[in-house]
């Protein structure tokens, strides 16, 4: 059978996936990324937990073994490890066979050998007789007939046949901090009580604290560390769903008031939950975004030769969840499908990815749930429940609506938090979220 080249717009985990599985099958592809190359080398710094079902599979397309794979990305591979998680990573929740890979090594594997155009970040995809015309920022433009849109959960390849999806923004106030520390305070201070585990978890009541080995060097460690609770309302300023990417660096005094009032914290928490410390890290306010397209939507697309995979199809919040496993296998399945189908019924990929991309998304929020100590489902889809949807970025018109939407993080534990959002007058977006039931008190000009 022969193939079009595939052209694929992202060179994130989806991208490259996606891209090194068809290189070994023989389809050909091209790889799009905004970036410069030099500062795809030097980004995403950080681990994240890789699980089997997710790396195995990828490991003959790379002509690797697992051991030799673990060794190469490993948050600790430095010293030799194997990016050991911690029969803690995810408290009560019986996961302990994955692994800390460190990203950015992880990315550097994955690139090699493949075709991919810099400095090329997508504007707008239009379509015209079965050929779809990609325009980029720098001015170019290129026809194709297929394009896989695997550049992450603000998805430009996404806006062209579907503009209307938008985040939902859980509950919860999220801060993440990023600190170095020398070999030998880390030996002192760290070791004795992580037992070589690169993420180890601390929670008081519904707040948990998590520090997690980003990479090791021979004069620094990395450390990446989260504060994290449910939402408390309007007045909380940890919570900031309307907030532009930009002022994510504003931290208010809050949250160090919040991490002094945990009084004295057990070895090694104490060491970076330290406020006056901490005001020297580069601290960002994070919100626990997800996103699930629906699969008429996404039916729309595929009509037009244009497939999404990874965040860009079903992105879920960062603590919690599965985002980069889920992109892996994606860029295996859908190079998989390629080699077996072909290109002419896209759709029939999405009726094969459905239930899983759904069930990602809800367990990704599920277990954000649980690692706050929060007993049941955040969210109730049989409509008793909680439900918080929250409209931003570029729904955002000047129009002022003020809505009070009702949110419960746990059955036994209401919260209600009120949002005022500025917004054109529809409901649309919401009904991206149809899942759950939103109830809409209040509406004011
Ligand atoms: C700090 C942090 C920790 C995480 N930890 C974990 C974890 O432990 N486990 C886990 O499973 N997941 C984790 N995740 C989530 C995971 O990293 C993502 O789900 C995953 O990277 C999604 O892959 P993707 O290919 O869909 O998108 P991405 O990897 O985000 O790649 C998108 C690519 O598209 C490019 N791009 C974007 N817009 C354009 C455009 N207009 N034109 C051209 N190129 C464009 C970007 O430059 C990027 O290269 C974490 C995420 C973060 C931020």
């Amino acid at each position: 059978m022969s193939h079009p080249t595939v052209s694929i717009v992202g060179a994130g985990l989806s991208g490259l996936v996606l891209g090194r599985c068809l290189k070994q099958r023989g389809i050909p592809c091209i790889i799009f990324d905004r970036d410069t190359a030099a500062a795809a080398a030097s980004r995403y710094s950080y681990g994240i937990t890789l699980y089997p079902w997710a790396y195995r599979p990828l490991l003959r397309y790379l002509d690797l073994n697992e051991a030799s794979f673990q060794k190469t990305v490993a948050v600790d591979s430095y010293i030799g490890g194997v990016g050991r998680l911690s029969s803690h990573a995810r408290p009560g929740l019986g996961e302990v066979d994955g692994f800390r890979a460190n990203r950015r090594k992880l990315e550097k594997m994955l690139r090699e050998g493949l075709d991919i155009r810099w400095e090329h970040a997508l504007t707008e995809i239009n379509t015209e007789d079965g050929s779809n015309s990609m325009v980029f920022g720098n001015g170019q433009k290129l026809q194709t007939s297929i394009v896989v849109g695997a550049d992450g959960p603000h998805s430009q390849v996404r806006r062209a046949f579907t503009p209307n999806s938008n985040f939902t923004i859980l509950p919860y106030a999220v801060y993440n901090g990023k600190c170095r520390v020398d070999p030998k305070t880390f030996e002192d201070k760290f070791t004795p009580h992580m037992s070589g585990a690169n993420v180890i978890e601390h929670r008081i009541g519904q707040t948990l604290l998590q520090i997690t080995i980003a990479d090791r060097t021979e004069n620094a460690v990395s450390i990446s560390y989260t504060y994290s609770r449910p939402a408390r309302g309007l007045a909380d300023l940890g919570f900031t769903p309307e907030r532009s990417a930009a002022s994510a660096s504003r931290i208010p005094d809050q949250l160090f008031d919040e991490v002094r009032s945990l009084g004295v914290l057990e070895a090694p928490f104490g060491e970076v939950f330290d406020a006056e410390k901490m005001r020297t890290d580069r601290l960002l306010n994070w919100l626990m975004r997800s996103i699930s397209v629906d699969v008429t939507e996404l039916n729309t697309g595929a009509g037009r030769g244009i497939l999404l995979v990874g965040d860009a199809a079903h992105a879920t919040p960062i603590l919690g969840g599965d985002g980069a496993n889920a992109a892996i296998k994606d860029g295996i399945d859908l190079a998989e499908y390629i080699v077996q189908n072909g290109t002419s019924d896209l759709a029939e990929f999405y009726r094969t990815k459905e239930e899983a991309w759904r069930s990602c998304v809800r367990d990704g929020e599920d277990r954000l749930a649980k690692m706050h100590g929060q007993a049941g489902a955040i969210f109730d889809a049989s409509g008793e429940g909680p439900i918080l949807i929250v409209p931003i970025g570029s729904q955002l018109d000047g129009i002022e609506r003020v809505y009070e939407i009702s949110a419960r993080t746990t059955m036994e534990d209401p919260i209600h938090t009120r949002c005022v959002t500025r917004w054109t007058g529809s409901c649309s977006c919401w009904a991206a979220s149809s899942a759950y039931r939103m109830t809409r008190m209040e509406a004011a000009e």
